[in-house]
């Protein structure tokens, strides 16, 4: 028998809604997906700050620290790309769970990972967020400096140069870098959660 079939899943006393109602906002994931240096963290971290300013619980999930901890063990290899998905999943559903807003700020350049994401959580408790750029102001930006490496050729599969990046078909917002200032972009993420119900801001 499958290790896995003796494992039962046990119940508490306290669920979401308790939590949620003790909070005084609803949590779920929100993704911010977007070519690299287009202003993923950069948003979320505002996101984050503006939320904390209102008792509102948010943690950023970026995916360059899940990788040095958690996913440390994972590489960039087909197999290893979909554990790390299936790993950052399963520890936002936790988060989420427990009544903290996730601002996962993750390339996901695949529609089929993304629609993986949303399968996984219900209803308005997943939410993407598109954050367009052009590849190459991401690549004057280049605040890691990992394009010029990519460029180089040091860096394989790097998406927007040598790997692809699938625009999402329907986000439930977009915000465009090119265009918005960093007051406006984190200002219409902070919208889209009171839209969403997310949140009440006195
Ligand atoms: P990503 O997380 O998508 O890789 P970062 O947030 O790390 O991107 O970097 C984005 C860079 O672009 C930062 O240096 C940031 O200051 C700059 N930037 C310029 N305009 C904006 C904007 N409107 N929103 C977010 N970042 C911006």
């Amino acid at each position: 028998m499958d290790k896995i079939n003796n494992v039962v899943w046990h119940d508490g006393y306290i669920n979401k809604s308790d939590r949620n109602r003790r909070n005084g906002h609803e949590s779920g994931l929100l993704l911010f997906t977007g070519l690299s240096g287009s202003g993923k963290s950069t948003i979320a971290h505002c996101v984050e700050r503006e939320l904390f300013r209102n008792n509102v619980n948010a943690y950023v999930l970026d995916g360059d620290n899940v990788r040095h901890g958690l996913n440390k063990d994972l590489s960039f290899s087909p197999d290893d790309r979909k554990e790390n998905l299936r790993r950052i999943v399963e520890m936002s559903k936790l988060f989420v769970d427990t009544g903290i807003i996730v601002l996962a700020a993750f390339i996901s350049p695949y529609n089929k990972d993304r629609e993986f994401i949303r399968s996984s959580f219900e209803g308005d408790n997943y939410m993407e967020v598109y954050i367009k750029c052009s590849i190459e102001t991401c690549e004057e930006r280049d605040p890691k400096g990992l394009y010029k490496k990519a460029r180089a050729g040091i860096i394989k599969n790097y998406t927007g140069i040598s790997s692809p990046y699938e625009e999402p078909d329907n986000p439930e917002l977009i915000i465009d870098t090119e265009k918005d200032d960093l007051d406006v972009s984190f200002s219409n993420v902070i919208g889209l959660l009171e839209k969403k119900r997310l949140i009440t801001l006195k």
